[in-house]
């Protein structure tokens, strides 16, 4: 179903994100008959050309957006709502506006005053990504076999509309799932934004333990430690406002984690192993089907 998407798209915040769909319309004929990217910054505007990522680059948004079909915003999730305030009144009649954002409620509440009843607006959040970011880091094959969540607003969208960002996520190898906007920030804080937190934290007690053990734990990093820095090191600005936009659901889902990794202290202090071993089986299940999902 890519016949409705042989039309402009443009791409605003050529990112990790941004830039993987455009290599992917690129690598794809008759996903889009043009590419346009916008970004503030000039200097991420030249690589974007050199990289030949799209047929047009400019640091006007509003200008880029004025001749799109499919405006997708790409930027960190705190910017997104100026960024659509910015271009909304230069788009066409019927064209469609969508964002990338990991976060759903506080997007889509920041965006909803400038929304016009004549641009249809179906926010997609692909979940996918690296701990890399800009226009270097994006890959075509990103989005391959990953799911992309669309929360469209009931009053904002419309069946057209969706259909058509779901044929774009589909042209870029993912799967799609519409959903509430609420239930997304929830699984989403569970799935990615606490374990998250996680990372960071615990390389934050690594870094703060005594100094000649801090220098051992970075010397003898096994597998899990090391696989905890691979996350935390992800773009501060992204996750900065990946937490504070999706403050409440975060929040609940540590609540939970912090109980059941009070079960699992108690459990050692008690030598409680059916408990201990439980607890384990359990991770693997949890592992065993990620992979069958082909999610792993
Ligand atoms: P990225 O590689 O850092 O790219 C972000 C882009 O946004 C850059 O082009 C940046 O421009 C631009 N930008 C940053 N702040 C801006 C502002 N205040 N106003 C206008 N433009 C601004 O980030 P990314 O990983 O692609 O993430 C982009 C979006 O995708 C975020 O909303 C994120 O939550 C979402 N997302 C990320 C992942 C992931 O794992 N990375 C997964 C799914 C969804 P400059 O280069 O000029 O700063």
């Amino acid at each position: 179903m890519t016949a409705p998407l042989r039309r402009t798209l443009c791409v605003i915040g050529p990112g990790l994100i941004g830039s993987s769909v455009l290599r992917r319309a690129r690598e794809k004929p008759g996903l889009a008959a043009r590419l346009v990217a916008a970004d503030r910054d000039e200097a991420v505007c030249a690589r974007v050309r050199e990289l030949g990522l799209a047929d047009e680059v400019t640091t006007d948004a509003a200008r880029a957006a004025s001749e799109a079909d499919i405006v997708m915003i790409c930027v960190p999730v705190g910017a997104i709502p100026a960024v659509a305030a910015a271009v909304i009144p230069a788009m066409k009649p019927g064209a469609i506006l969508t964002d990338v954002g990991s976060t759903r409620r506080s997007v889509v509440d920041g965006v909803r005053p400038f929304l016009r009843p004549d641009v249809p607006y179906v926010p997609a959040h692909p979940m996918a990504g690296t701990e890399h970011s800009g226009p270097d880091a994006g890959f075509a094959t990103l989005f391959e076999d990953r799911w992309c969540l669309l929360t469209p607003p009931e009053d904002a969208s419309t069946p057209d509309a969706i259909a058509t960002i779901e044929a774009l996520w589909h042209a870029m190898g993912a799967r799609t799932r519409i959903m509430d906007v609420d239930h997304h920030d929830k699984i989403c804080a569970i799935v990615s934004h606490v374990p998250h937190l996680l990372a960071f934290s615990i390389c934050q007690t690594a870094d703060s333990l005594a100094t000649d053990l801090r220098s051992e734990v970075l010397d003898f990093a096994a597998s899990g430690f090391r696989d905890f820095t691979r996350i935390a090191a992800s773009d501060p600005t992204m996750w900065r406002d990946i937490f504070l936009h999706n403050r409440e659901a975060v929040l609940e889902m540590l609540d939970r984690f912090r109980s059941d990794a009070e079960t699992l202290a108690q459990a050692i202090s008690e030598g409680d192993e059916a408990t201990i071993v439980a607890s384990i089986e359990r991770g693997r299940r949890i592992r065993r089907s990620l992979i069958e999902n082909r999610q792993a």
